[in-house]
C-alpha cells in the first residue's frame, strides 16, 4: 500500500514540536487580545490544520472567518494574487488576525493586508506557522510565528504540493524525484 510519507525525504518539524509551539503562540495571542474580540481570518487552504489547532488555544471571545487566494502553481509563486473567496462581514473597527501557513516571498500577505486595510479595521496582525525570511520580496513580517524554516519547499500539516500531502501530520521535505 502506498503511503503519503513514502514521498518525504526527511521530517523538518515533528507533530509534537508543532503542537507545543502552536499552544505557546495561541496563549500569547489570547493574552494580547483579551477584551478585543478579534476576528481570525484564515487564508485557505493551507491554514486549515494550523487554524484548527491554534484557535483551540485561544480561550477568549473571538470570531473566525476564511479567505481563499491563489498565487502558487507547483512549487513556485506566479506572483499574481487572486482573491477566490472574500470576507462577507464588515470588519470596520475590528481587530483582524490573518492566519497563514507560511510567509515566503511575502507577496500574498502583503497584498491581503493592503486589500483589507481599505475597510478600516482597528488593526491587522499576522500569525504564521512558518516563516522563510531568506525568501522575502515584499515588506511584510509576521507578528507571531511559530518556526523559521530554511529555503526548501515543505509540505504537510495543511501545506500541499499540487494539492497533495496536506494530510501529513508533520512538516516534511519532499524527495526530489516527486517534482520530476
Ligand atoms: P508567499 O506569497 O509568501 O510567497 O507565499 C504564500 C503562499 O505560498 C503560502 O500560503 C503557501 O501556500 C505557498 N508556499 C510558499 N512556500 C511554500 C512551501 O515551502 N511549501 C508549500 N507547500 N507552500 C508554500
Amino acid at each position: 500500500m502506498r503511503r503519503v510519507e513514502d514521498d518525504i525525504a526527511y521530517t523538518l518539524l515533528t507533530h509534537d514540536e508543532i503542537y507545543d509551539k502552536v499552544h505557546e503562540v495561541g496563549r500569547k495571542i489570547a493574552e494580547d487580545y483579551r477584551d478585543k474580540n478579534p476576528v481570525f481570518v484564515g487564508v485557505l487552504k493551507g491554514c486549515f490544520m494550523f487554524m484548527a489547532d491554534l484557535i483551540r488555544c485561544v480561550d477568549i471571545p473571538c470570531e473566525i472567518e476564511f479567505m481563499a487566494v491563489s498565487s502558487y502553481s507547483g512549487t513556485s509563486s506566479t506572483g499574481a494574487v487572486r482573491i477566490q473567496k472574500d470576507l462577507k462581514g464588515d470588519i470596520n473597527g475590528r481587530h483582524i488576525i490573518l492566519v497563514e501557513d507560511i510567509l515566503d516571498s511575502g507577496i500574498t500577505l502583503n497584498y491581503l493586508k493592503n486589500y483589507l486595510k481599505v475597510r478600516e479595521p482597528a488593526s491587522i496582525s499576522i500569525v504564521t506557522l512558518l516563516d522563510k525570511p531568506a525568501r522575502r520580496q515584499a515588506p511584510v513580517y509576521s507578528d507571531y510565528h511559530c518556526f523559521e524554516v530554511p529555503d526548501a519547499f515543505v509540505v504537510g500539516y495543511g501545506l500541499d504540493y499540487n494539492e497533495r500531502y496536506r494530510n501529513l501530520p508533520y512538516i516534511g521535505v519532499l524527495k526530489p524525484e516527486v517534482y520530476s
